[in-house]
């Protein structure tokens, strides 16, 4: 199914699964996959790195099993700056004959140790090309906060509306901490004439090193309400677990109260976490 018909009928909830790191079998994910699935999210997307790594070939694979093998919509991340327009109309064969419908077509970061290709500048350019050759779904990716390179919140949503002209059919967020920001974005987003669905990202936060991480690579800003949490249970795993949790949860009824378009949950492969969260949103979401 196109995630798109999701959103015709309910507030949509899925999750992003990332394969093992090169050194573990892509088998390892399975576990994962499984105890997600009973959950019964919408849809389960597959991260893909954009540095051109082996385990890449594992996006395919296990994309492809969330949905044949354990019956769960699946989406298939792919981002372009290291593929030229051959490897994607590979890649989209590949896809088309896994049966997978839904792609999140996206720019990826530079690798310093990759040459880009230069085939595709930008995610709509990608998303531009995978319409001309194929019958895909397509998502695209938006940041609430702004995107770091761009120079102003006002280029950045121009520049998504790009993205949403080209045919991103809707959108996912990056993380946030502060659903102002969401908010306000939402708002920019109306007025820039961007009427796609657009769901919220939510990472729930495990540990101190796993936030540093994001930040550093996503920018995103941290409101005081969670800085003191971190610094209060840094020293206290399990304290730290649950507290990110109860942080997720509060920033999911806000946003589902606000009547948000759906949820993705960045679930960082963690089922346990999955559960807890689902266990206290699922009566809500309706
Ligand atoms: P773009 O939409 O191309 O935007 C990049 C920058 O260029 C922005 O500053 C934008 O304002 C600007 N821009 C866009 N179009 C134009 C234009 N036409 N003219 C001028 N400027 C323009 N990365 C991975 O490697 N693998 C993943 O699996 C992955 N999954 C992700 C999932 C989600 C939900 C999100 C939010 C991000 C994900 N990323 C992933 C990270 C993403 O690749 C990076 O954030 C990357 O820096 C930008 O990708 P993009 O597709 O948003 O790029």
């Amino acid at each position: 199914m196109k995630t798109i018909e999701l959103f015709k009928k309910k507030t949509v909830l899925s999750f992003e699964i990332f394969p093992p790191k090169r050194t573990n079998p892509v088998d390892t994910v399975y576990d994962t996959v499984e105890r997600l699935k009973d959950l019964k999210p919408d849809f389960i997307s597959v991260t893909y790195g954009a540095g051109g790594s082996e385990s890449n070939a594992d996006t395919l694979k296990i994309a492809s099993a969330v949905k044949n093998d354990y019956g769960t919509e699946s989406v298939a991340h792919l981002p372009c700056v290291n593929l030229t327009k051959n490897d994607v109309l590979e890649m989209l064969g590949k896809l088309k004959r896994a049966g997978i419908e839904n792609i999140l077509a996206l720019r990826g970061d530079v690798n310093p140790d990759f040459a880009p290709k230069n085939d595709f500048k930008y995610a709509s350019d990608l998303i531009s090309f995978i319409r001309e050759n194929g019958d895909f779904n397509i998502i695209g990716a938006c940041y609430p906060e702004g995107h770091f390179e761009a120079s102003s919140l006002i280029e950045d949503i121009r520049n998504l509306k790009k993205k949403t002209d080209a045919g991103a059919s809707h959108l996912i967020t990056q993380l946030f901490f502060d659903n102002g920001y969401f908010y306000s974005f939402r708002e920019r987003a109306v007025i820039a004439g961007i009427d796609v669905p657009i769901q919220a990202g939510i990472m729930p936060v495990v540990n101190k090193k796993q936030i540093e991480r994001m930040v550093s690579l996503c920018k995103v800003d941290l409101p005081k309400k969670f800085l003191s949490m971190m610094t209060k249970y840094e020293n206290n795993p399990s304290a730290m677990r649950d507290a990110g949790i109860a942080y997720a949860v509060d920033q999911i009824v806000d946003l589902l109260a606000q009547g948000v378009d759906g949820i993705h949950l960045y679930t960082m492969n963690n089922p346990y976490i999955a559960r807890r969260i689902y266990e206290a949103v699922s009566s809500l979401i309706d």
